[in-house]
This record gives C-alpha cells, structure tokens and sequence, in this order.
C-alpha cells in the first residue's frame, strides 16, 4: 500500500447525493479496494489510473484544520454532511492518522446541528463512539453485502470481516445510536440463492438496526471493466450471474425478493425503494 500525505485546498465539498447536502473525504483512494468501487474515478484527481485503484492513498494531512475553517464560513447550518462519499473513513490509515476522529472532533465541539453521516465497511467506526454520541444529530451507517467471507475477501479486498462489522453495528446500537446497515451493492448472485440474503438481513436485523438501504449493482463500463477482470480472473462461474444482472427482469425480481424479506425481518427501507442506476439500466438488453 501507497501511503503519500497531500495538503487540500478544502476539505466540505458541495454533493449532489440525494440525502447528503455536503461530504468530506479525508483520503483519496481506498485501500479496502472492492473490485465493485463506483470511486475508482477519483484515481484520475491525483494521477493514478483506475486499476491502481486499492492500492494508494493520499492523506488530507490538514483535513482537521480545513473543517475548522470551510465550518466557520458555512452559512447553512442544518445542511446534512456525509463523511465519506468516495472513500472509506475507517480504511487502516485511520488508525494512524486519525482524520476522521479529527472531523468528528470539530464537528461535536461546533455542536454542528445538521444531520452528520458516516458511512462505512469498517469495525473502526465503534472507536469513536464517544464522539459521535456528542454530536446533536448523527447517522451511522456500516455497509454489508454478504455473510461469505471468502466471496467478501474477493469483492470487498482489505474491508472488516463481515462477523466484525455486525459486532460493531450492535455496539453502536447498545450505544444508543440506531445505526442502519447499507445492502449496496446487492449481490446478483441472490437471485438464484434467495436463502442467502434471508441471511443477511436476518443476522442484520440480530444486531438491533431497523433501517435498512438497499442498492442494484451500479455497472457503469468503467467499474464492468475493472470488475469483469477480476472475475475472469479469480471466479469466472460467477461471471453469467453478473452479466445478467443490469437487465430490467433482474430487478424486478430482485426489488421484489427484498421486499419480501425486508417485511419478514421487519426492516424498514429508507428512501422507500431499492436504489438503482438507471444510466446503465436503460442501455442494456434484457437477458432473460
Ligand atoms: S470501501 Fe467504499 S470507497 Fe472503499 S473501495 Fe470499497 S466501495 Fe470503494
């Protein structure tokens, strides 16, 4: 792993994400590497090419110091800020150089009102419970796409063991913050192994989380290309399942087993739809 430590210019970015108003990345690049990473693109920001993608990251070494200021001149104050949108805020850097706990710490002095979120596939998230607790209004989401961990150690390269995340999801729960789960990208292969997604959300509901988001692949050329290599690769039965699954059949079928199993586990699906990506959606044929 690369590790290079860049100043930014800011560090509270503008988004166009529909439940986030403002994001703060602390690194570029991500080196849990998920062979289905829609942020490979942020590669092209600092000179790396997309299948370098997992094994570099640039530090923000003065993120903390930049939300100090970019939160003084901030005139919204109940706008919504996501921590992180193309990298992971508890990737192994953070244990080191601790940005995110920074960020966390300026926002809990501030008293920032505005919704906070973190989003992350890491246990590390449960080092910080004590500030987020002090924030006013946090949202703490830990990403979960399957109880295999040998398939997670393919599509998910360095990120926490699925077991660990569930741990840290309950300890945030105990802690009294209602954490949600992220189920994105729904795995194709549940299609034709329903059981293992009754899994899933069932071993989510276990660890108390009632809120749940789900997302279809995104499987926009630049992230097929990376992903289909991989596959042919290292798991090349697996590959039909994939190609198969941007077709409008797909989801339907797929909309309807979460539905499905999200009633019987008694979880509540936010934004009150499967997520999808219509780009990609529209400009594939049907192979079924
Ligand atoms: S954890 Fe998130 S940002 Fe990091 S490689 Fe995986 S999908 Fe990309």
């Amino acid at each position: 792993m690369r590790y290079k430590e860049v100043d930014a210019k800011h560090i509270l970015t503008r988004s166009s994400l529909p439940d986030a108003d403002y994001v703060i990345n602390p690194y570029v690049g991500c080196e849990f590497g998920c062979s289905y990473c829609y942020a490979s693109f942020m590669g092209r920001t600092v000179g790396e090419s997309i299948d370098a993608w997992g094994s570099y990251v640039y530090v923000k070494r003065n993120a903390v110091e930049l939300l100090e200021s970019d939160l003084a001149a901030l005139k919204d104050r109940k706008a919504t800020i996501l921590i992180s949108s193309v990298t992971d805020p508890y990737q192994g850097a953070e244990a080191r150089y601790r940005l995110t706990r920074g960020i966390l710490e300026v926002l809990a002095a501030d008293g920032y009102p505005g919704e906070v979120g973190i989003l992350t596939k890491s246990s590390l998230v449960a080092r910080d419970i004590d500030i987020i607790k002090r924030l006013p209004r946090p949202d703490v989401g830990m990403t979960i796409t399957t109880t295999d961990d040998e398939l997670g150690r393919f599509l998910e390269v360095r990120a926490s063991a699925t077991g660990a995340r569930l741990d840290a999801l309950k300890r945030l729960h105990d802690a009294g913050l209602r954490p949600y789960a992220f189920v994105g990208p729904l795995l194709p292969h549940f299609r034709h192994r329903p059981e293992l997604l009754d899994e899933l959300l069932g071993r989510i509901a276990g660890s108390g989380v009632r809120e749940v988001y789900v997302e279809q692949i995104n499987l926009k050329p630049y992230i097929r290309g990376r992903l289909w290599e991989r596959i042919k690769m290292e798991r090349p039965e697996m590959l039909a399942m994939y190609e198969e699954a941007g077709g409008e059949a797909h989801r339907r079928e797929m909309d309807a087993m979460v539905g499905r199993l999200l009633e019987k586990h008694s979880l509540r699906l936010r934004l009150g739809e499967v997520l999808y990506h219509p780009e990609w959606m529209n400009r594939r044929r049907d192979t079924v």
